[in-house]
């Protein structure tokens, strides 16, 4: 009896996997597989906190395929050169007929793909991909000419309406095979599963959830309890007012169907009248489906080329120490280094912060935002190519839909509205503790007032002065094009 090959990649779920519940349909026996790539990690700046996950679900998952009589295989491979041969192995080894997985949309991945399906289909051995990345499939949702939509507003008015009984339905976890189709080498790696070992760095992530269980949990209380202020309260970094359902969705440990389907059963009105918290935070889903949908027919994004392509004469800084001064949260100006030692002891950085930071390291020290989407990338546990690119991108006003170049975020005045006691800039800098409400965003005027000397550094640059020198680069590279 032939054996299925289901191929995991970002999608380290049991629920509502179309290619588990589709290998599971065919009534053979399941091999699953994942390939550890660590020179892909590498080359892809994945985070050691990323990969810890990874590996912490890698071990989750293993034990929830076998309790459906799926054996999880890990191989480490060198890098995505080896994956085509890999599987062929694999299924010559397991008499494998078919292989399953999802698509995946960035450049490299697409690539790998193409020599897989190549080198399976000369050995006649079918594979299947299915679209669970998102809840629209990228090129589903176009213009009335059949173009992709460049802005975000009216592309989710088309995404809304493109939705389907389909889009609301999460697949459940299928049931589990019949053991007796499992033949001796698939037993064995039932009874015997191997120790995951991998030797990319790591960083602890037991803060985050690893378990389905959890992980729905978290979705559910979120819906139930929070998403109707979402609106109001997602842009004060010091309260716990968003998901921190990132990390899951960008591994695929939890679909974004998933996320509609609960939303949708627990605030059907708002997403009906599109008004609320609930809307605002679907909004949020969407966004992350814009930017893959944008990704994948925009191929040079993959390869680090800006959006708008005059936005490439753009004179971007060098300059290792302001650089240095923004990564160790050590620019002066609290908020911004307040959101940086947030993102480097917990891996999580809050949304509007993240724009702050997007926002000063590009606008204010003239850096260029390749330098801070590799950064990210390094530190994430939410790490996602597309969305973190998106952001980025729409930070540095490079981006389609962007930020345009000349609304420039003043680091002060953003902190003062959105911190506005300044409690979380003194959660994170203890040396800031003692001065008080929003005086601690402008902490040497404070203490120049009051007499007291400060262990913190003075601004590495003067906003004023930054602003109009991202002007003059901004309309520089626009008078070339
Ligand atoms: P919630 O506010 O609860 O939102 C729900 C979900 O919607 C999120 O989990 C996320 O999957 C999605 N989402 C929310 N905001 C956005 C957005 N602006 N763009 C795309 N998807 C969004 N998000 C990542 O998942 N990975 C990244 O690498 C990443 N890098 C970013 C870099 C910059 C410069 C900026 C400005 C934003 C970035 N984001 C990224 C988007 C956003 O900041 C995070 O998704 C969000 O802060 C995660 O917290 P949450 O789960 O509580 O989000």
């Amino acid at each position: 009896m032939s054996t299925q090959l289901l191929w995991f990649r970002n999608d380290l779920r049991s629920k509502d996997n179309q290619a588990l519940s589709a290998a599971v349909a065919s009534g053979k026996a399941v091999l699953a597989v994942y390939t550890l790539c660590s020179k892909q990690w590498q080359q892809h700046d994945l985070a050691p906190i990323q990969a810890d996950l990874i590996l912490r679900r890698l071990t989750q998952l293993r034990e929830d395929l076998a309790a459906l009589n799926i054996p999880l295989l890990v191989l480490e491979l060198e890098g995505y050169q080896q994956v085509h041969e890999c599987l062929l192995s694999l299924c010559q080894q397991y008499q494998i007929t078919e292989v399953y997985c999802h698509y995946q949309y960035e450049l490299n991945e697409q690539r790998r793909d193409q020599a897989v399906e190549q080198a399976l289909s000369q050995q006649a051995i079918g594979f299947h991909r299915y679209h669970g990345e998102c809840i629209v499939r990228p090129g589903q949702v176009l213009t009335k000419s059949g173009e992709n939509f460049k802005v975000f507003t009216p592309f989710r008015k088309a995404w809304l309406a493109s939705l389907s009984e389909q889009s609301y339905s999460p697949l459940g976890s299928p049931k589990a095979i019949d053991k007796s189709l499992l033949n001796e080498q698939l037993l064995s790696l039932l009874n015997h599963p191997q120790t995951i070992n991998c030797n990319y760095p790591r960083v602890d992530s037991s803060a985050w959830n690893c378990q389905d269980q959890q992980i729905i949990q978290q979705l559910r209380d979120f819906s139930a309890s929070k998403a109707n202020d979402y609106h109001d309260l997602r842009d004060m970094p010091a309260l716990n007012a968003t998901s921190k359902l990132s990390a899951y969705l960008a591994l695929g440990m939890l679909s974004a169907r998933q996320c509609l389907a609960r939303i949708y059963l627990d605030h059907a009105e708002a997403i009906a009248s599109q008004q609320g918290g609930a809307f605002t935070w679907l909004s949020e889903i969407i966004w992350r489906e814009f930017y893959r949908h944008l990704m994948a027919v925009n191929p040079q994004l993959c390869k680090g080329s800006a959006y708008l392509t005059w936005t490439e004469s753009v004179s971007w800084q060098d300059d290792e120490h302001l650089l240095k001064a923004w990564q160790q949260g050590k620019t002066g100006y609290p908020i911004v280094d307040a959101a940086m030692l947030q993102l480097k002891q917990t891996g999580w950085m809050h949304n509007r912060l993240r724009m702050v930071v997007a926002s000063f390291l590009t606008k204010d020290l003239l850096l260029s935002w390749r330098d801070g989407e590799r950064w990210f990338m390094q530190h994430l546990i939410d790490g996602d190519f597309a969305s973190n690119n998106g952001g980025w991108q729409w930070a540095a006003s490079t981006g389609t839909d962007a930020q345009p170049y000349f609304r420039i975020f003043n680091p002060t005045t953003q902190a003062q509205r959105f911190d506005p006691d300044g409690e979380f800039v003194r959660a994170w800098l203890p040396e800031l503790a003692n001065i008080p409400g929003k005086h601690v965003h402008t902490p040497h005027t404070w203490a120049n007032k009051h007499g007291v000397s400060l262990n913190y550094p003075l601004p590495v640059v003067d906003h004023a002065v930054q602003r109009k020198q991202a002007l003059l680069l901004f309309e520089q590279a626009k008078n070339k094009a």
